[in-house]
């Protein structure tokens, strides 16, 4: 595509409120410890999906779901603020927002999604938002949200004729109709051991493995090549795939080169891990072709 035009990227999933209680203790069954502090964060795959690609300069549309609460209120206006359009967006009413209680400690993490409205997120939302998906360049899910509804997704962007990058994460058995519609499938190294189970023709060429401070793995003609990651000073890794997977949404949707798209997205994502919280690190247009020179 013209290289001055701003590329679309439409993501398809979850918005989640991180509710984040840091501890020196973690509790035993039935024990209530004194912590240290308390912070909410922006998250869910989806919405750090689209702020990392609207902070790489692209036009970004979420389809999600929200509910009517403070969270979801919250989480518009921040999303509103990272220029993230939000047409796609569904507000429930008595229905809560998506959350992560996430309880961390120096050496644990325990985390419950309870996914609220982004169960919300159907195959008729996505169909109502067809429009979006057809005027896009390209179109990025994960797995927070129904399955029924990233396989809706899958459809209609093949209709369009336009890619498709599934992150499984976190993962379950992707249908085969997902598998074969994706473009790229964009697994860590602990989903790409599990999607080996997967029965079709060229899954080998359409993914694209990331291993953390190893760095990305892909195919070029039936060959694995793999592109080291950045050394930097790694502050916090949280949100270190989902930097990737919007950089690599942008770096296509601009028209790079799958091996230019791919060290594009190592660059942003290893930038991503020199500041702590999964959003703060994301880093703009300027800041990853500067760090790339
Ligand atoms: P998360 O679930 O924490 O978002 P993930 O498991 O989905 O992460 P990783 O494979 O850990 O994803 O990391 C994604 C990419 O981020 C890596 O392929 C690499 O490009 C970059 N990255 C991760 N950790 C580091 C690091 N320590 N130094 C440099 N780059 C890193």
């Amino acid at each position: 595509m013209d290289k001055n035009k701003q590329p679309r990227v439409c993501v398809v999933g979850s918005i989640n409120m991180d509710l984040t209680v840091t501890t020196q203790v973690m509790p035993q069954q039935g024990e209530t410890v004194l912590g240290d502090d308390f912070a909410t964060y922006p998250g869910g795959k989806g919405a750090n999906q689209a702020v990392a690609a609207a902070r790489l300069g692209a036009e970004v549309h979420i389809i999600g779901a929200l509910g009517e609460d403070v969270f979801g209120k919250t989480l518009y206006d921040h999303l509103k603020q990272e220029s993230v359009l939000l047409d796609g967006i569904k507000k429930i009413a008595d229905t809560p927002t998506g959350v992560a209680s996430i309880i961390l400690s120096e050496n644990d993490n325990r985390i419950i999604v309870a996914p609220g409205a982004n169960v919300q997120v159907t195959p008729e939302l996505v169909e109502a938002k067809r429009d979006i998906i057809k005027s896009s360049n390209i179109v990025l899910l994960q797995l927070e949200i129904p399955i029924k509804s990233v396989v809706k997704t899958v459809e209609i962007a093949n209709a369009y004729g336009v890619p498709v990058i599934v992150n499984p994460a976190p993962y379950q058995q992707l249908p085969v109709s997902v598998v074969n519609g994706a473009t790229f499938l964009t697994p860590n190294e602990i989903e790409a051991a599990a999607m080996t189970k997967v029965a079709a023709m060229d899954l080998q060429q359409k993914l694209i493995v990331t291993k953390g401070s190893a760095g990305v793995a892909f195919y070029r003609n039936g060959k694995e090549e793999l592109v080291p990651a950045f050394t930097v000073n790694a502050k916090d890794t949280t949100g270190a795939g989902d930097t990737f997977n919007g950089a690599l949404a942008v770096a296509l949707a601009n028209g790079r080169e799958l091996a230019d798209a791919v060290l594009f997205a190592n660059g942003a994502a290893a930038l991503s891990v020199t500041k702590i919280g999964a959003q703060a690190g994301m880093p703009s247009m300027t800041e990853v072709e500067d760090f790339l020179k």
